[in-house]
């Protein structure tokens, strides 16, 4: 009696556990589903459901190369897919790894009972804190900094450490690593793949797939993602080579130019398993030890896989499925139009929704300081920005979304992820970025006709939450600057704020 490995499609490991727990028993077949519901349940961008059907796609091809006969089912849901398979493969038991997300691993539990057969769910190998927790027992309200969490798994995995000392001496080189970009800086292009026949049939699929929305999926438009492991790894090699060295100083850095600058691109790659954290994290160490990236650069990228991707998989587990719900700020708007369409006046927001909606991609501070800045001043609902993003971004998964963008940027679960909330006006994105010299609107006016919607928002936003704004020690000193305010320039701040949310959005709480 043989055992079947079902293989989810964001678990594209190589070394896969259930395909190494299968070695010591007899694997029958190895079962990858394209689930019709699933791919249907958001109006999913082309290019992410492009990357994601050719790289199972072509997983599955390589598991055959490789000597497995593979059951790749396209099926109306996951459940039909895997009663399907049973009645015909009828194996003696299933092998999976567990889900990243909470409904995921749900349904997971769930499956002996449904298929009336023994299941074998083994521990999830994509993230680092499945083998060491930094915080076992998290208490409800406690607000734990992500700096304590990345500094135990340092030591733990013994990443960037010199006789238990951090590396250099210091964990943390952030002071170093907000520069804007110099106007001569070159930027290398992102690591591109020509698609294969079977990209090319993904993407003839998906110029008719009712399900999908954003760019046809024309060959020009296809981004030119990594699909296999093997490019994956060469994508990794790219960065390691042309930005690395770079990255540190510039991470937050925003352009016309580009819309990755220095950043790696990865994070597609590590959330469907064709790449491996400590694998990235121990290339790049490789290159501060032989002396071929500063320090500065390889810590600021070692902070986001070992930290931040971490302690968002870990905020996600720790907060439960209620984080999506959370809305600490009682924001009630619709998302605004643009969003969809990429129409706006503002230079920045038209390069960044221009790219997410072509491409997928941002990068953190595009997501961050742009796009989650502009909800957040703007009062939209977070669950409804969450939606969003889960359906635009490439390497957006159910674990990652919540905590980046109901807790980091629109601060919805009350400080829990994320100690203040990121909110900036016009000055920072000018002087993080060159934006503003091609935008119609003025970066210094605060109203008036000219003046940069991200003023009279974030204005008014300090307006509307003073009191609770000045109880937060991270925030209280930007919100001194209201007492230099008259009770009329208040008045014209919020006038404007309303109008153009009415004019941009439409009413509170429409739908
Ligand atoms: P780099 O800047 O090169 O960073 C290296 C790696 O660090 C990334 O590849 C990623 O794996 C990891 N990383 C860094 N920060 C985070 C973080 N906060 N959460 C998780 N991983 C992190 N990340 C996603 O993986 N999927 C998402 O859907 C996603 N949506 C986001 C939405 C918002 C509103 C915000 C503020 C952040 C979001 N992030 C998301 C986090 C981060 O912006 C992206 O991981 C990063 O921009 C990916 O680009 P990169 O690979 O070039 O990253």
């Amino acid at each position: 009696m043989t055992a079947t490995v079902w293989i989810l499609g964001d678990q594209l490991l190589a070394g896969h556990p259930a395909l190494i727990a299968g070695g010591e028993r007899e694997v029958g077949a190895v079962l990858l589903i394209e689930s019709a519901a699933a791919l249907a349940r958001r109006p999913y961008g082309k290019a992410k459901l492009a990357l994601l059907l050719s790289a199972m796609r072509h997983y599955a091809d390589g598991l055959r190369q490789r000597g497995y006969e593979v059951d790749y089912r396209r099926a109306p849901t996951f459940g039909a897919g895997l009663r399907d398979h049973v009645a015909r493969y009828r194996p003696a038991s299933l092998l999976v790894m567990a889900a990243a997300s909470h409904a995921g691993r749900a349904f997971q539990h769930d499956l002996s009972g449904r298929l009336d057969l023994p299941v074998t769910l083994l521990p999830n190998t994509q993230f680092l804190t499945g083998r060491f927790n930094p915080i076992p027992e998290p208490q409800p309200d406690r607000r734990y900094v992500m700096e304590t969490f990345y500094r135990a798994m340092r030591r733990h995995f013994d990443v960037l450490m010199d006789a238990g000392q951090p590396a250099g001496g210091r964990w943390n080189y952030d002071a170093e690593n907000r520069r804007p970009l110099s106007r001569n800086a070159i930027l290398p292009p992102d690591a591109a793949y020509a698609p294969d026949a079977l990209t090319l049939a993904v993407l003839a699929e998906l110029e008719t797939s009712p399900a999908a929305t954003g760019e046809p999926p024309a060959l020009s438009s296809w981004p030119r993602y990594a699909v296999t492991r093997g490019q994956a790894l060469d994508a990794l090699q790219h960065f390691l080579d042309e930005r690395l060295p770079h990255f540190g100083p510039n991470q937050d850095a925003m352009t016309r130019r580009s819309h990755s600058v220095y950043h790696s691109l990865l994070s597609p790659y590590l959330n469907l398993g064709l790449l491996e954290p400590l694998e990235v994290i121990g290339a790049a160490e490789a290159r501060y030890r032989d002396g071929r990236a500063p320090l500065p650069s390889v810590e600021g990228f070692v902070r986001q896989i070992l930290g931040w991707r971490e302690f968002m998989y870990w905020q996600y587990w720790r907060q439960g499925p209620g984080l999506t719900a959370r809305n600490a700020w009682d924001a009630t708007r619709p998302l605004p139009g643009s969003f969809w369409t990429g129409k706006t006046d503002m230079a920045c927001l038209r390069h960044a929704l221009g790219r997410a909606l072509a491409t997928g991609y941002n990068h953190h501070i595009e997501r961050l300081m742009l796009l989650g800045n502009f909800l957040m001043l703007a009062g939209v609902q977070p669950a409804v920005a969450n939606e969003w993003f889960r359906a635009v971004f490439i390497d957006a998964y159910d674990w990652v979304m919540p905590p980046n963008v109901l807790g980091m940027a629109l601060n919805a679960d009350d400080g829990l992820t994320a100690t203040k909330p990121y909110i900036a006006s016009a000055n920072y994105i000018n002087r993080m970025g060159d934006h503003c010299a091609a935008c119609p609107f003025d970066p210094k006016a605060r109203t008036g006709a000219s003046a940069c919607p991200f003023n009279f928002l974030y204005w008014a936003f300090l307006i509307r939450h003073e009191a609770r704004l000045r109880a937060n020690p991270r925030f209280g000193p930007a919100v001194l600057g209201l007492a230099r305010l008259s009770e009329a320039e208040r008045a014209a701040i919020l006038a404007q704020a309303d109008q153009f949310l009415a004019n941009e959005i439409g009413p509170i709480g429409a739908a």
